[in-house]
């Protein structure tokens, strides 16, 4: 079976080298040695500013959301994980969706102060696939109507905008570290964000809201992750390297085949390094992706409908919203498999396949 992602696992002494340093401590969570060690390499790796090691990639969200004490409507993207949209509504706000860009599939900058109110204190786009949003343009509109900015990069980590990381956009910019991203910690997630006092109220978010042991400045969550998970992230860094190019000739790979005139893969933004996080090709038909989609499943590939169906079309989040572009590429696209240890001989296997179908 080839499943559209496989989690990467270190070779199991690295890990276990950890794990033995937990065992002398005696020390599980809370703030531990490796949690810290973590966010320090993290820090040294994406040169970025300042993060935080959370439990995982939804709370990372909200507690940016709650962290920037967000109302009313924010403006967001339908082309994304349901979990963009469900923090947006379990922190009590209204999610606002635009349209996304046909070609990059992230949320349209061009289409988004016609949707701006006075209602509206935010934007909280994902940056999909790991393809940056057009950061520049949201910046200004943002400043313009006195907006913040929220990035979701879950799919990330490794990209690269105007020569920085991408986490270093955003008043705050959140990722994941589930164990199907390309960096991972089994599960996990993380904040980002350059001004310090908005970092300390995060760190205080995760904690419960403690400020000192009996004293308590905010409504918090338990956000925080333990020394196992931290120990994953930290093994799985040695590697990132080797699995960032693995992604990246993959791609390439895939591109021999499928570059031709009835599939669209992604259009990376300008300015910036596309980590490969994922595969993304659109047919010219739903009836056309159904097919590929069927004959993969029965060649026991097991491409996902990556983003499927649009939020603005599901149950708990339909408001009556049209968002034709998203709700056209949603019916049409598939995800082809990325990962690890994926080989040139299995994405011929997958093309061949894809390509076979197509021109039956
Ligand atoms: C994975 C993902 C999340 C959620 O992250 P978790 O760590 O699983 O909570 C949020 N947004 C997007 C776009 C994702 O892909």
């Amino acid at each position: 079976m080839i499943p559209v992602t496989k989690p990467f696992l270190p070779p199991i002494e690295e890990y276990q080298k950890y794990t033995e340093g937990i065992w002398q401590r005696n020390w599980l969570t809370n703030n531990g040695p490796l949690v810290n060690e973590l966010e320090l390499k993290l820090k040294d790796y994406l040169q970025v500013p300042h993060l935080l090691f959370l439990n995982n990639g939804t709370i990372a969200i909200q507690i940016a959301i709650k962290a920037l004490q967000l109302k009313g409507d924010i403006i967001t993207t339908p082309f994304s994980y349901v979990a963009t949209t469900s923090s947006i509504v379990w922190e009590g706000c209204q999610p606002v969706f635009v349209d996304i860009d046909k070609h990059t599939f992230n949320i349209d900058a061009s289409k988004i102060e016609a949707a701006i109110t006075p209602n509206t204190s935010a934007i909280l786009a994902t940056h999909v696939y790991g393809n940056p949003c057009d950061i520049d343009a949201i910046a200004a509109i943002a400043k313009k109507h006195n907006l913040k900015v929220i990035y979701d990069a879950a799919h990330c980590f490794g990209t690269k905008y105007k020569g920085k990381s991408v986490f270093a956009y955003g008043d705050v910019c959140t990722t994941s570290f589930h164990a199907t991203k390309l960096f991972h910690t089994v599960e996990g997630g993380a904040v980002f964000c350059n001004h310090a006092d908005l970092l300390r109220k995060m760190a205080q978010l995760r904690n419960f809201g403690h400020d000192g042991p009996e004293h308590f400045n905010e409504v918090g969550i338990n956000g925080k992750n333990s020394e196992f998970h931290a120990a994953m992230g930290l093994a799985n860094l040695k590697y990132i390297q080797q699995i960032l190019d693995s992604r990246k000739n993959q791609t390439q790979q895939y591109l021999k085949w499928l570059t031709r005139e009835d599939v669209q893969t992604i259009s990376v933004t300008e300015d910036s390094e596309f980590n490969c996080a994922y595969f993304p090709i659109v047919f010219k038909t739903s009836a056309i992706a159904d097919k590929i989609f069927e004959t993969l499943n029965a060649n026991n590939v097991t491409p996902r409908r990556y983003f499927n169906p649009s939020l603005n079309l599901t149950e708990p989040y339909r408001n009556g919203q049209v968002c034709p572009v998203s709700e056209d590429i949603c019916s049409r696209v598939l995800c082809l498999p990325v990962y690890y240890n994926l080989s040139n001989e299995e994405i011929d296997f997958i093309c061949r396949i894809v390509l076979r179908t197509l021109n039956n």
